[in-house]
């Protein structure tokens, strides 16, 4: 498989770039200074989430021969899969978006996705559960929606359709003219803010809602979107109201046998192309020399060498424990501790010995407290008493995932990382039980008495299992001040021919986010040309 593939099929066409074209590559220290090599340069990925991932697949149709380090027994990430008691449990992202992201990835293998992946489409995106009991079905349909606002606020309708074409207009830029693009450079930056002004980027999310509709409930229901990519609602760029638009074009979707099939999908198609996914495997250190990648070193001593290094593993991590101090410049341990990180979050899986039909795909438990409690996670960082819920039954779409008659379930509780300071084996099982005791009395009667298994995921596992700074979900907190430009680049700014992919780096988590950085690889990474 030779380099060409990849660029041209997005118009991006680069075939045989010199050094000297690419960024990151500077004068006299280029691909071939470093010294050519017969085969196929080699290509390090460490980690495999959905960015390592598709990293793998865009280097390996460019004509690397790419090797994914992954320290768990499984790849995904996030998005492992957790098999247990006859339950599968994806153990992150559920709510799929932009499909045409992981098309594309089939598409550069020239492979048709829906030959791998049944993918369906899932309504309502949301059911909102608000405290008072009341719901809101939240789809893509625009009548529905209309009514669905009439219902909750007969004079917001209007104000609501301007925020949808809002939302639209700011897809048009923040997504289809910026998420694929390196902000390695303050032109860059400088190119944009004529645009971000003129769509308002200087507000927050709630800011650019309240603006349009006044009611309070209407108005969490239209501003909750920037916590799926671990974002408070009242200091998130109002760019990240994208997500809005992007779900009722595109939809939201599931596919069957849950997301670790497209985990699987994806391995096949880096396995495809003659590339490696070696589990069980830990990075320990990215080799530097005279400040160049050459590769990395395992926690088992073995040291792979590779002519490019892509870090999947969270950006902060990367910087702090895994490049040698004296490689960082900007990265330095200061500048690491001072960023901003995203929440965390508290994930309890569980089945069930009896289904509950009348429960959506995706729900959301909406608490007594909207800004308030965001404060105590984003600001105070204290772990409060009250919560809202994200609420998964992807038996709900297929039934396949828990044995018969019994359903499969993760609730998911936004919380503050680790700065917090909660000792989180001593507190997880007192939380899980206010949350199991809320669920109850709420959407699943009989809860407890049903339980069938359970499994618990804590800000301490983000850090410790995962390897994320202060066990935040979503890596840098996604605020005006820590986007593009202003995120750790997708080419590093340290160290040459290191690169970074994934939630924490541009331009974000969530799928969507971490497919986009894996694009924008294809415009720093040198062609494997370069290189022989
Ligand atoms: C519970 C949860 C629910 C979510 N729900 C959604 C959703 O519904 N929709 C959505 O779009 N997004 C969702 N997200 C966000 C989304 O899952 C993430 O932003 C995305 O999956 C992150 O992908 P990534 O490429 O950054 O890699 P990650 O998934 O973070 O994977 C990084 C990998 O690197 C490995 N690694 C780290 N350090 C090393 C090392 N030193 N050596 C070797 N390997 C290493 C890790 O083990 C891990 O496998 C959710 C996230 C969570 C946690």
């Amino acid at each position: 498989m030779q380099n060409t593939s990849a660029s041209s099929a997005q118009g991006e066409g680069r075939p045989g770039a010199r050094p000297e074209d690419v960024a990151g590559a500077a004068p006299g220290r280029g691909p071939r200074a470093a010294g050519a090599r017969r085969g196929r340069p080699r290509a390090v990925v460490i980690g495999s989430g959905f960015g390592g991932l598709a990293a793998a697949v865009r280097l390996g149709v460019r004509g690397y021969e790419v090797t994914v380090v992954e320290k768990l027994d499984a790849p995904g990430g996030r998005a492992y899969v957790h098999r247990q008691d006859g339950f599968t449990f994806d153990a992150g992202p559920t709510v799929i978006t932009a499909p045409f992201l992981l098309e594309e990835l089939w598409q550069l293998c020239g492979r048709r996705m829906a030959d791998d992946i049944d993918l369906r489409p899932v309504t309502p995106f949301y059911r909102i559960r608000f405290h008072d009991g009341a719901t809101f079905d939240y789809t893509g349909d625009a009548a529905a929606m209309r009514a669905e606002v009439a219902r909750l606020s007969p004079g917001d309708v209007e104000g609501y359709e301007r925020f949808v074409r809002k939302s639209e207009a700011i897809f048009r830029v923040g997504f289809e003219e910026l998420a694929h693009v390196p902000f390695g450079s303050w032109i860059d930056m400088a190119r944009i803010v004529p645009d971000m002004v003129r769509l308002e980027s200087y507000r927050t999310v709630y800011g650019l809602v309240a603006r349009h509709v006044k009611d309070d409930r209407l108005r969490q229901v239209l501003s909750f979107h920037p916590l799926l990519v671990g974002g408070n609602p009242f200091s998130t760029t109002s760019i990240y109201s994208l997500i809005a638009f992007l779900e009722r074009n595109w939809g939201v979707h599931f596919p069957m046998g849950g997301t670790g099939a497209l985990v699987k999908g994806l391995v096949s198609l880096v396995e495809g192309l003659g590339g490696a996914v070696r589990c069980g495997a830990e990075v320990r250190r990215v080799a530097v020399e005279r400040g160049r990648a050459r590769g990395v070193e395992l926690a088992s001593g073995e040291r792979i060498e590779a002519d490019v290094v892509v870090s999947n593993a969270d950006s902060a991590w990367t910087y702090r424990h895994l490049v040698p101090p004296e490689a960082r410049r900007r990265w330095t341990d200061r500048r690491i501790e001072r960023q901003r990180y995203s929440m965390s979050l508290f994930v309890w899986y569980f089945g069930v010995r009896r289904r509950y039909p009348d429960v959506a795909h995706h729900t959301i438990l909406l608490g007594p407290r909207y800004k308030a409690l965001l404060d105590d996670i984003f600001q105070r960082h204290v772990l409060a008493d009250d919560f809202s819920l994200y609420l998964h039954r992807p038996t709900a779409t297929d039934p396949a995932l828990a044995p018969p008659g019994c359903d499969a379930f993760y609730v998911l509780s936004p919380v503050p990382n680790l700065q917090s300071g909660t000792d989180w084996p001593a507190t997880q099982e007192r939380y899980r039980r206010a949350i199991s005791a809320l669920l109850e009395a709420t959407l699943l009667p009989g809860l407890e008495g049903a339980l069938a298994t359970s499994r618990l995921l804590t800000p301490q596992d983000f850090q410790d299992r995962l390897l994320s700074f202060r066990g935040a979900a979503f890596g840098p907190e996604p605020v005006l001040t820590q986007s593009a430009f202003f995120r750790p680049h997708n080419a590093s700014e340290d160290v040459e021919h290191l690169y970074l992919v994934g939630a924490g780096t541009h331009p974000g988590a969530g799928l969507p986010g971490v497919l986009s950085s894996a694009r924008v690889l294809d415009r720093v990474v040198p062609d494997a040309s370069a290189f022989r």
